[in-house]
């Protein structure tokens, strides 16, 4: 193996290590820490999870963390009731509706009711808007954190070729205008790509976010490339696994993110540095 395994894990808590100490001096200065509120609807026991590592993550910063649970029968109105309460909750600053919601929800709808000036995951149409106008905004954790893990590696995206595997709102895209704000020359590779291998084969920088285990073999990865990879899927053991033969690919990348343990622990790192974020900016708005 011949690539650098960039491990997430502690990057993350390096990162959360720097949050701990700005959050007591936040305290010192506005008088309260930043607050978290998690709103998950139903039993998905991957949802619950992952809304397990959110609160987990709050704690250890030191920021205050709200979690709400609702049945999966709730009504898409008393939903946006919920909603609207934290939305004019001074004591909370950032509002996380845990996805997928169940079908009679309307997740755009459930979207768009959280203000902007919460929205933590930076999916609401302003800050999405605002992304791609190169404006002021909030950027989704997923490919925050992605940018963070490139950084890392030492990597440059100015002038270098990026391959996304992936054009989904919350990954995809989101990286892919993030990279070209770096300068990179990027190119979204999609279900309807006829030769994938050969666009990959281009790539400097690869992000696979496609949701198909194993997709990208060690042949389709350029020597040298940085190889990041954000599936998240269980192989036919039950083992946590994701959208890159880490083997074949590491034999050939200079830099690659393991699953798990590579851009998972960022995506979570990154919501608390959104929530703060928000904070900071709520409290320079009052
Ligand atoms: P999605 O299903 O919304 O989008 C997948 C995209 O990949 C689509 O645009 C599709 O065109 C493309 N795609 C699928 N199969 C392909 C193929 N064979 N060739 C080329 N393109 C293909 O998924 P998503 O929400 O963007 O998530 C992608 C993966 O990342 C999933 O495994 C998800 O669990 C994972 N994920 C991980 C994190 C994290 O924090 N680590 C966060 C979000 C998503």
């Amino acid at each position: 193996m011949s690539a650098t395994v960039i491990d997430g894990k502690m990057l993350s808590v390096s990162y959360k290590e720097k949050m701990k100490e700005q959050i007591v001096e936040l305290e010192a200065k506005y008088g309260r820490k930043p607050c978290l509120a998690v709103i998950i609807v139903g039993e998905d026991p991957a949802s619950q999870s992952y809304v397990r590592g959110k609160i987990k993550a709050a704690a250890f910063v030191g920021m205050d963390s709200r979690l709400i649970e609702l049945p999966a029968t709730i009504s898409e109105e008393e939903l946006l009731r919920h909603i609207a309460d934290l939305n004019a909750d001074g004591g909370v600053d950032g509002i996380l509706v845990q996805l997928p919601l169940p079908r009679h929800i309307n997740s755009n709808e459930v979207i768009e009711a959280i203000t902007p000036m919460k929205d933590v995951d930076g999916f609401h149409p302003m800050n999405v808007a605002n992304l791609w106008l190169g404006l002021d905004s909030m950027v989704p954790c997923t490919p925050k954190g992605i940018m963070k893990i490139i950084e890392t590696s030492g990597i440059n995206p100015d002038g270098k070729v990026a391959v996304i595997v992936g054009r989904s709102n919350i990954v995809g895209k989101p990286v892919a205008k993030l990279l070209l704000d770096a300068n990179a020359t990027v190119m979204i590779a999609h279900t309807h790509t006829e030769d994938l291998k050969a666009i990959t084969l281009q790539a400097d920088i690869l992000v696979v976010a496609a949701g198909s285990l194993g997709l990208i073999k060690g042949d389709m990865v350029k020597p040298g490339a940085v190889v990041i990879d954000v599936g998240i899927g269980r192989n036919s053991e039950g083992k946590l696994s994701g959208d890159v033969d880490f083997e074949g690919a590491a034999r050939v990348a200079s830099y690659i993110t393991p699953v798990p343990g590579g851009v998972g622990p960022m995506t979570i790192t990154m919501l608390m540095e959104n929530t703060i974020e928000c904070f900071i900016n709520r409290m320079h708005s009052l």
